[in-house]
């Protein structure tokens, strides 16, 4: 029986872990100083204390679990820590950045992974070293290629930034004539350091004008508790979607919890507050009553720090760690 619900009715099954908080890129949107400090490893958040965190949440209710990060799959047990989770009756996958994808292939198939998302923001090399601050195009465009052509479901996650990549949009929706991929283009969100403002977000609402001028489509079935609106061009291969949090927020159906890399339970992306888990697991605390708190005062939408129209959000009230000191 599922135990996690809010004080909205929200039924709580999906559970997102960062792994780590750091990071072979340094996108420009997420990391905000090249010269990041990242946390000291005795505050991570270790395997087997993820294993058993994992199975009190799975206990608790939790049928999916994503592991992200920082990337994921540069922690040197990222390995060990997919195979143990794949013990749970989860729905399991991960978010990467695709740069060492070509290392894992037969550990995702072990783990019975079936869909990746991989993180995209460009088709163009140059760009791609501009916003990641890292030379791996090649490798990246490879991996998501190889994944497709060992049969996975790929999603490749693409925030779109104005005047930095929305000129791409339609090569996104070029790729997906051929091939089974399926591209979400992501509106720009403010967190910690991230040079956010209003005039970079490129709206669901503009991404659809200029898909439509070129490229016939339909609106797909949304899956329930569906973070991304999803779309089929006509006779091609792969699909787009958008993740309109700025513009239409979806935290009606919010279904997602989070652990931070040190072992936080944020109830929301955007929350101010945090539980800490870890801590407790650690001093041999019960954690279940920790876990049901931090959820019952979860608030309605976007953390309660900002509401209405994102082109009025004043980014000093907004209290937050970096995406990458979160986990994407
Ligand atoms: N390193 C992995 C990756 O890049 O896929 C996983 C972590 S990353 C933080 C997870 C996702 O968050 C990525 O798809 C990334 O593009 C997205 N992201 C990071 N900062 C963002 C921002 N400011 N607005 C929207 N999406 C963001
Ligand atoms: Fe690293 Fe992913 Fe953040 Fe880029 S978006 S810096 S790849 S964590």
């Amino acid at each position: 029986m599922n135990t996690l619900k809010d004080s909205f009715g929200r039924v709580h099954d999906y559970l997102r872990i960062s792994l780590t908080d750091v990071c072979n890129f340094r996108c420009q949107y997420c990391i905000p100083d090249e010269n990041v400090r990242f946390m000291p490893l005795s505050r991570l958040m270790m395997s087997d204390e993820i294993d058993v965190i994992a199975g009190v949440f799975v206990k608790m209710g939790v049928n999916k679990i994503r592991l992200t990060g920082g990337e994921p799959l540069i922690r040197k047990d990222a390995k060990d820590i997919l195979l143990s989770l794949s013990k749970y009756p989860v729905e399991l996958t991960l978010t990467t950045n695709g740069s060492v994808i070509n290392e894992f292939i037969s550990v995702f198939k072990e783990a019975g992974i079936k869909s990746v998302n991989v993180s995209l923001d460009t088709l163009n090399e140059k760009k791609f070293t501009e916003i990641t601050r890292r030379n791996d195009f090649d490798k990246v465009f490879k991996n998501i290629q190889s994944l497709m052509d060992e049969g996975f479901h790929v999603k490749v996650n693409a925030v779109i930034m104005r005047g930095v990549n929305d000129d791409e949009i339609p090569d996104f929706i070029e790729w997906t004539k051929t091939q089974p991929v399926h591209v979400r283009f992501i509106e720009f969100m403010p967190f910690a350091g991230n040079q956010w403002n209003t005039e970079k977000v490129f709206s669901y609402h503009e991404m659809l004008d200029v898909i439509s001028d070129k490229y016939g489509f339909i609106r797909m079935k949304d899956d329930a508790n569906a973070t991304a609106k999803k779309f089929k061009p006509y006779n091609h291969e792969g699909t787009f979607a958008v993740i309109s949090t700025m513009s239409e927020p979806f935290c009606g159906s919010c279904n997602r919890m989070r652990l931070t890399a040190d072992g936080k339970m944020k109830n929301c992306l955007f929350s101010k507050g945090e539980a800490d888990i870890l801590t407790a697991l650690r001093r041999g605390e019960d954690i279940i009553p920790i876990i049901e708190q931090c959820l019952a005062v979860k608030a309605e939408a976007l953390g309660g720090q900002f509401e209405g129209d994102y082109q009025k959000i004043d980014t000093s009230k907004i209290s937050n760690r970096s995406m990458i000191e979160i986990g994407g």
